[in-house]
């Protein structure tokens, strides 16, 4: 171990995959410090590495092997003798044949071990104790100016094309409560936008008698977050989820930003079907007008997936047709991948890769048209954003945002080139220019409250 015999061990996070893996280390991260062990700069100084990694696609579970392997090889070269926990995905996928392949990691982690990470570590690295102490206090542990928080886990919708249920295992509700908690400690630390994520936020509440509807625990968290200045936003609802009640949530709430993202995937109802999902063009589209009519601004995101088993080529092109029609403002692409153990993966008829490719390919020009021109739109508007941080690779630096219809991590920033805020500030500014996904904003004088959205 590094340092003097007083001195508390440090751990090193290395996070792969998605946000509910950033919370997942969050979450790790504050159960270590209230532990007091301390985090460590980098692999130089670390007493222990935990990898969080990803399975979501075979692609993602090979980089995180490789990732492992990576630090394992600088550690065989050196650089220091330190432990590897490998978390997350991988483990809670591949748990029982992982000993046996990785003999360069000293303890496997899954994701609903992690709550033990504390008595993991001790373990490892031959502590006194052995277990989880103090989970009781902070939840969370962040740095940045907007939080990730995970109102649920898991996913009963066994979509036939992805492993998740599989990984993260059946939907599970958190406690209203213990979310409250988590994003009152996120704003007191200075967070100012709570990203709320499930694999499914929509049915909220459904798996527990007594816990509120998402509609409800958003009303909660709005009483919470307005006295900050504080923005909610939600990602990863499914169509099946917005119901009027929601729907009047996103209309009526201060904090909640008329921003919606609901992964389509597909629109053709053969190959909905085919994914064990339901919809069609019309339902879809009219929930979508539907959504833009009764909710001001609203702002809409999804995902596409392209090359799904038996997709024909006019399949695809209605694809390409129905985001264009909708006018999303945000699209994700995917292109299909056959994930072991999935009944997508065993289905005949595969698209061939090179064909896969070029129907992802004309997704991605579809979704950049929209992306870019909903980007375009806003030049002209004042609207509010947060301060995330400065560039500093630019001279003068200049001030790096973003406004409320950008999900942090997704959607483009705001640069602001002239002003002084601090990090966490909410900016009136006038969007004066776009480039691809980014806009270019000047401050205002002085904030219009009657143009701030949220
Ligand atoms: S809704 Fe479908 S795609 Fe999303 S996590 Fe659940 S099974 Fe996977």
């Amino acid at each position: 171990m590094s340092g003097a015999a007083s001195e508390a061990p440090s751990f090193l996070i290395v996070t792969l995959g998605c946000a509910k893996n950033e919370v997942d280390s969050d979450r790790m991260r504050a159960l270590l410090l209230e532990a007091g062990y301390r985090e460590a700069e980098g692999v130089e100084d670390a007493d222990v590495a935990l990898i969080n990694t990803c399975s979501f696609l075979a692609s993602a579970t090979s980089e995180s092997i490789e990732a492992t392997l990576e630090l394992a090889q600088a550690v065989e070269d050196g650089v220091r003798d330190l432990p590897i926990v490998m978390c997350g995905c991988v483990p809670s996928r591949y748990g029982d044949e992982l000993p046996g392949e990785l003999p360069e990691v000293a303890a496997f982690v899954r994701t609903d071990e992690e709550d033990g990470i504390v008595g993991v570590v001790d373990g490892v690295l031959g502590r006194e104790g052995g277990e989880a102490r103090g989970a009781s206090g902070v939840l969370r542990t962040v740095e940045g100016t907007s939080a990730y928080v995970k109102i649920s886990d898991g996913c009963d919708r066994f979509c036939s094309f992805c492993a998740i249920p599989y990984i993260r295992g059946r939907y599970a509700s958190r406690r209203p409560e213990e979310i409250e908690a988590e994003v009152r400690g996120l704003l007191d630390q200075g967070v100012r936008e709570i990203v709320l994520i499930g694999q499914d936020t929509g049915i909220y509440g459904q798996d527990l008698a007594d816990v509120p509807t998402l509609a409800a625990l958003l009303r909660r968290l709005d009483a919470i977050a307005a006295p900050y200045g504080a923005w909610l936003r939600v990602l990863y609802l499914q169509p099946e989820g917005m119901t009027d009640e929601l729907i009047a949530a996103f209309r009526e709430l201060p904090s909640l930003l008329p921003y919606i993202d609901i992964p389509i995937q597909h629109c053709s109802e053969r190959v909905l079907k085919a994914m064990n999902r339901s919809g069609d063009p019309e339902s879809l589209k009219a929930l979508f007008e539907r959504l833009r009519r009764e909710v001001p601004g609203m702002v809409l995101r999804t995902t596409a997936m392209a090359g799904f088993p038996g997709e024909t080529v006019e399949e695809a092109a209605e694809l390409e047709e129905f985001l264009a029609d909708v006018g999303f403002d945000y699209v994700t692409v995917f292109a299909f991948s056959p994930e072991e153990g999935t009944r997508a993966a065993e289905l005949p008829d595969q698209v061939p890769e090179d064909e896969k490719l070029r129907r992802t390919q004309r997704l991605v020009d579809v979704a950049e048209s929209l992306g870019f021109a909903a980007t375009a739109a806003h030049v002209g508007e004042r609207v509010d954003v947060i301060v995330d941080g400065v560039d500093p690779d630019v001279e003068p630096p200049e001030l790096i945002a973003h406004a409320w219809f950008q999900a942090p991590d997704s959607d483009g920033v705001v640069h602001i080139a002239e002003g002084e805020a601090t990090v966490g500030e909410r900016l009136t500014v006038d969007l004066v220019d776009s480039f691809c996904y980014e806009l270019v904003g000047e401050p205002t004088v002085s904030p219009s409250p009657e143009t701030e959205e949220g």
